[in-house]
């Protein structure tokens, strides 16, 4: 199932970094800033517990985080997201999933993986900010379930209708939270309209 951040805030600062005309620098930014929006609204549902804590005037009962949080990037466009993330619960983990697609097959092959223990009975946070085909997700969820993990939820900044298809296919207990569900894809395989290359934009690799 896909969750959409329709918020004002969220949806203004997805217009910027959409525009063609915004600089590697800027939709750095903007890819921190709409990620701690997105993740705030993907973890209200997390399992806390009740705590109880001493103000100088007298006891408050308060609730804090009872899971432990791992945030997965997925190589390389991922690690834009991660900073908005770790500002957003500091004491997250971070594991990391590269992936590259198979020139025969199609099929994403995985090429690294390294993950903290904590995968298994904490809460994975796979992060990509284009879901597109949808491929590259699957293929991650699938190495984090093979790890041990079972509570996973997946944040990106721009999805499209055949993404949600192949995840919530494969992986119907993972939720897809996202800023925008734009149309379709390309030929390319692009998000139409989408932002174009991500990663490139991310990291000013463009030509
Ligand atoms: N990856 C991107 O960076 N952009 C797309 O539109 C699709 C996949």
């Amino acid at each position: 199932m896909a969750e959409l951040i329709d918020h004002p805030c969220v949806q203004h600062k997805l217009a910027i970094i959409r525009d063609e005309d915004t600089g590697h620098k800027r939709f750095r930014e903007l890819a921190t800033e709409i990620t701690k929006f997105i993740c705030y609204e993907a973890l209200k549902n997390i399992r806390t517990k009740e705590v109880t804590v001493q103000t100088p005037v007298a006891e408050a009962r308060c609730r804090k985080i009872d899971t432990d949080l791992v945030v997965v990037p997925i190589l390389r466009a991922g690690v834009g997201m991660l900073e908005g993330i770790l500002e957003l619960v500091p004491t997250a983990r971070v594991g990391f999933v590269g992936l590259y697609r198979d020139e025969e097959t199609k099929e994403p092959v995985s090429y690294y993986e390294r993950f903290p223990p904590q995968i298994e009975g904490g809460t994975c946070i796979i992060i990509d900010p284009m879901l597109a085909t949808g491929g590259s997700t699957v293929a991650a969820i699938d190495t984090l379930k093979q790890s041990g993990a079972e509570s996973i939820v997946v944040i990106c900044i721009v999805t499209c209708p055949e993404g949600i298809a192949l995840v919530e296919a494969a992986h119907p207990d993972v939720r897809i939270y996202a800023a925008a569900i734009d149309d379709r894809l390309d030929d390319r395989k692009y998000i139409v309209p989408g932002l174009g290359d991500a990663g490139d934009r991310l990291f000013g690799t463009s030509h």
